[in-house]
């Protein structure tokens, strides 16, 4: 079993069909809500840790797509600046999954994308402000950058 945390974007014209239900019900995957914000009539966002095989996976994926969805992948979202970070480790005080650990040989901060859950901790305890990508919105570096696929939320 395999575990993939995916930012989910509804747009109006589908954020009111079961897609969800159909997620669980068809393709058999686990899920548990890590965040959600919802304006109604207008769009849904909801970041979802998924559970599944790696074929389940990737079929409730295409699953979801091919409704309409748009899927960023969360692993692919969070980044961690290495020009910036000086590895003092205040991070990994406040993340509870281990997405940021110290290694004990060379004292380093090993950051793995894959375990982040977006709670945004490491965010606010980062003095140099090392950490972006994790808010269920798009970070207005990312949009000067040109580096998001998520549409802005239209306010
Ligand atoms: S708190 Fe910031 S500077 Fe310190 S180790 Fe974490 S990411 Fe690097
Ligand atoms: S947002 Fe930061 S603190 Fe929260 S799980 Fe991800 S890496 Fe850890």
């Amino acid at each position: 079993m395999m575990k993939k945390n995916v930012l989910l974007i509804f747009t109006q014209e589908i954020m009111y069909k079961p897609i969800i239900y159909r997620l669980v019900k068809d393709h058999d995957i686990v899920f548990n809500v890590l965040e959600s914000k919802i304006l109604p009539k207008q769009e849904g966002r909801i970041i979802l840790e998924l559970t599944g095989s790696e074929e389940q996976l990737e079929n409730a994926l295409n699953f979801v797509r091919d409704e309409g969805v748009v899927v960023e992948i969360l692993a692919n979202r969070i980044k961690r600046d290495e020009d910036l970070c000086t590895h003092c480790g205040a991070c990994t005080a406040v993340c509870r999954t281990d997405a940021l650990s110290i290694d004990r040989e060379t004292m380093e901060v090993i950051f793995c994308p894959e375990k982040c859950v977006a709670c945004g901790l490491c965010k606010l305890a980062c003095p140099v402000k090392a950490m972006s990508g994790m808010s269920i919105e798009v970070d207005p570096e990312e949009l000067q950058s040109g580096e998001s696929t998520v549409p802005q939320l239209d306010l």
